[in-house]
């Protein structure tokens, strides 16, 4: 079932697929198949088709304070500022300038490859902490997060702020009911049989195993499993939620979307059986042997696949694989299902119905919602064509693959509340897409459950300890910057007509910015209410992770019939990331990224330009990127673009569609049309910040630039604060599957290929014309 509920939607379905987009990818981007690491896993292991969207066990705000900023207003706050910048970057001592240094590789030319020059010795010395494939700049800071949270959570009492709050023991109960390790070895297989009973079993499992009801076939009825399975929070053939409908975004509207197969990229599958396809098959085949032990029989990992129920278990596992290889087949491509204007389809329920007879979806809906859905009401099918074929393949599979397969999405997403065995042959499976053979740290692990289950919670916890309200003025100051350099640039986009440049300014000054945390979360009431529905025992990390489940359920019939929340947070506080989401026309940067290197008083202001104030120009692009341009300034999809500038606008995207398809990593191409949007925004958000930067230096002085020994200009500071947030690791594995999963180029490219793109930058480093950082051919949208 679809928890994007959460959420608010489309857009966050869509995340994976464009529509919201982040300034960073996953934290490991490395390893997304099913999302059995627990660096990332929430997201990943429950549905692995909507990672960002759906488990993330957090509401919304119902009544925090609105962000929104009047720009006569905001002018006013820019002078209260001047003294407070002037004075710090005048006065302090540049404290971070060994850690620039170290991390640059000096013998490099800086024209020929400025990632490296920049990042060579970072990316030669690190040191990737376990569990991890993919390490950078935004895990380190992630990281430094974490370890603040825990000491918070370690604190003695549930008070906050000299209030009692029930959300806060709520937390810390599930923080240690998941550290429970004893309690979590003594409760062995017996929760997830529990389940599986209340499934009526599982078809797999071999006769009378013991503690698990036999699976009855006369009794199997596709539409009745299949719907006890999205009560319980999986997402087997499709997912389904409640989202802003986009031409009309601030009313949410029922969306039905693929979903369904175990891997996030349909290019894993194969005719051919891939390693990947044998190697999830082989876990699941653990897990049936490993249901199926006799009350006094045990087996070590080593010696698991030898165990006669092994082989048996194994043939059906890839039965299912395969069934899923043929889901994977009829998806609709991922760069068409990006595209929001050639997916929109608003039928009414009846006529998605009809189109689908094997599937009851009347009593799907109103199982789901526990009330009566007319079959008049209107729901948005995006993924249209998708469901046409569903139902033909659903006439051809056979009832017991088929039921072998539902019941597996139930299961999946229990394996990590379960004994160690269990993580040890989830973690051998992951290590295949990952190249990592370790796991990060237990405390580490329920650390980032509780902080994506009661993500405000944290949240506050964690806002009190690093968010002043300096630092939320001074990063606003800098967004309005940013805001300004767009449309003070405008007038210098030759290629688009006046009417429509005009509309692009609307837009722009329409986008609101969110930043920190919503100001609610300080407030225990607020807090308490906001978790009341949700049910937490100290003891069972697996009843937890059903009463979450449940909690999803709850949020989701209540979103039903009420108009979007546009005030509504998409990412907690602590998260190292940002958004710009395209219904909602806003950029939000949470507290988490609100840090050094991104922003430091005790850098030079250039670096923190390059820094925060590319991610803010990166967001702020997006609103204009292939997909984002769709989108008016009220958050609907609507197309206010002359004929003329959009075909122009084409050519100048198509540019970049080039360029970055030239990119390779080991002999793999990057995808440039997959890519595009998060393209286009680092290419405009690199140059908003510099000319953002440019125009805050017409009142400041920014003296505390020179680092030592380097001697650099501002101006070259700047594009060394940008390179380093992204300095970045990542193992063959997790590099190879970022091309078929992530949005976001390699951190190597994200930087050569903008900074390539500026004339600016080869000015400002002397670049000859011809070398590879000044290439003759230059490509720029915004
Ligand atoms: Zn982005």
């Amino acid at each position: 079932m679809a928890r994007w509920k959460k959420n608010g939607g489309s857009y966050w379905w869509r995340n994976n697929n464009g529509i919201t987009m982040t300034a960073n990818g996953e934290k490991d981007a490395g390893q997304p198949m099913l999302g059995w690491t627990e660096d990332q896993e929430d997201d990943y292991y429950l549905r692995p088709g909507l990672r960002f969207a759906l488990a993330r066990e957090k509401k919304q705000d119902r009544c925090l304070a609105i962000l929104t900023f009047v720009a006569f207003f905001m002018l006013v706050v820019i002078g209260t500022c001047i003294i407070v910048l002037t004075t710090r970057h005048y006065v302090k001592p540049c404290t971070v300038c060994d850690s620039v240094e170290s991390a640059m590789n000096l013998s490099v030319d800086p024209c020929q490859d400025f990632y490296e020059y920049t990042c060579g010795n970072w990316v030669a010395n690190v040191k990737v902490p376990e569990g991890y494939s993919k390490w950078g700049t935004f895990g380190e800071v992630y990281s430094r997060n974490n370890d603040l949270l825990l000491k918070l959570l370690a604190e003695e009492g549930y008070e906050y702020n000299g209030n009692h709050s029930e959300a806060l023991r709520k937390a810390k109960n599930y923080y240690h009911a998941c550290m429970n390790v004893t309690a979590i070895e003594e409760a062995g297989s017996a929760p997830l049989k529990q389940l599986l009973n209340q499934l009526g079993g599982w078809s797999i499992l071999p006769r009378n195993t013991p503690g698990i009801v036999d699976w009855d076939e006369t009794s199997f009825d596709l539409t009745r499993d299949l719907t006890s399975i999205h009560l319980k929070d999986g997402s087997p053939l499709f997912d389904m939620g409640i989202a802003p409908d986009e031409k009309n975004s601030s009313v949410g509207i029922i969306q039905f979307v693929q979903d369904g197969i175990g891997f996030n990229a349909i290019e894993l599958y194969s005719d051919n059986v891939t390693t990947h396809e044998e190697a999830y098959a082989a876990l699941g085949a653990k897990v049936v042997l490993l249901l199926s032990l006799a009350d006094d029989e045990s087996v070590v990992l080593e010696n698991i696949t030898s165990h006669s129920s092994y082989a048996p278990a194994l043939e059906r596992m890839r039965n299912i694989v395969e069934f899923e290889a043929n889901i994977s087949k009829i998806y609709m491509p991922k760069n068409l299902v990006r595209d929001p204007s050639k997916t929109y389809t608003k039928v009414t329920v009846k006529e998605f119905a009809d189109i689908i007879p094997q599937i009851n979806m009347t009593y799907y809906l109103n199982e789901m919602f526990a009330t009566a859905i007319s079959p008049d009401r209107k729901i948005l099918v995006p993924t249209f064509s998708y469901f046409v074929k569903l139902n033909d393949l659903l006439k051809q599979t056979d009832k017991r693959t088929l039921a072998d397969y539902l019941t597996w999405n139930a299961v999946k997403p229990t394996l990590r509340f379960l004994p160690k065995i269990y993580e040890d042959i989830i973690l051998k499976y992951s290590s295949v897409f990952s190249g990592s053979n370790t796991t990060v740290p237990l405390w580490q692990k329920c650390l980032q459950r509780t902080d994506n289950t009661f993500t405000f919670v944290t949240g506050a916890l964690f806002v009190r300890e690093v968010v002043t309200p300096q630092l939320k003025n001074e990063t606003q100051d800098l967004i309005h910057y940013i805001q300004d350099a767009f449309i003070g640039n405008l007038p210098n986009v030759t290629w688009m007509d006046d009417a429509t440049k005009e509309a692009a300014e609307e837009k722009a000054y329409a986008i609101k910015p969110k930043i920190g945390f919503p100001d609610w979360i300080e407030d225990t009431v607020q807090l308490d209410a906001y978790f009341k529905d949700i049910n937490i025992t100290a003891t069972s990390v697996f009843q937890n992770a059903m009463n979450v489940g449940h909690y999803s359920l709850l949020y989701l019939r209540d979103l039903l019939d009420k108009p979007v929340d546009k005030n509504e947070w998409h990412m907690g506080p602590s998260e190292v990331n940002a958004y710009y989401s395209a219904t909602f026309n806003e950029i939000v940067f949470p507290s988490g990224i609100l840090q050094a290197p991104f922003y430091d008083v005790s850098r030079p202001m250039s670096m923190n330009f390059g820094g925060i104030g590319m991610v803010m120009g990166h967001e702020l692009t997006h609103g204009f990127d292939n997909h984002g341009r769709e989108f008016d300034k009220d958050g609907n999809l609507r197309d206010w673009w002359g004929n003329a500038s959009a075909v122009a606008y084409k050519n100048k995207t198509d540019c970049m569609v080039d360029q970055y398809s030239s990119y390779k990593i080991g002999d793999k191409h990057v995808d440039g049309v997959f890519t595009l949007g998060e393209n286009i925004a680092d290419n405009g958000g690199l140059k908003l910040a510099y000319q953002a930067y440019q125009q805050w230096r017409e009142t400041f002085n920014d003296t505390m630039g020179l680092l030592s020994g380097l001697g650099m200009s501002q101006d070259q500071l700047f594009f060394v604060g940008f390179s380093q947030v992204w300095c970045s690791y990542a193992t063959p594995q997790s590099a190879e599957m970022s091309i078929l999963t992530d949005t976001h180029t390699a951190e190597k490219f994200r930087v050569n290929g903008a900074v390539s793109n500026m004339p600016v930058f080869s000015d400002v480093f002397n670049c000859p014309s011809g070398t590879p950082m000044n290439p003759k051919k230059k490509c720029e949208v915004w």
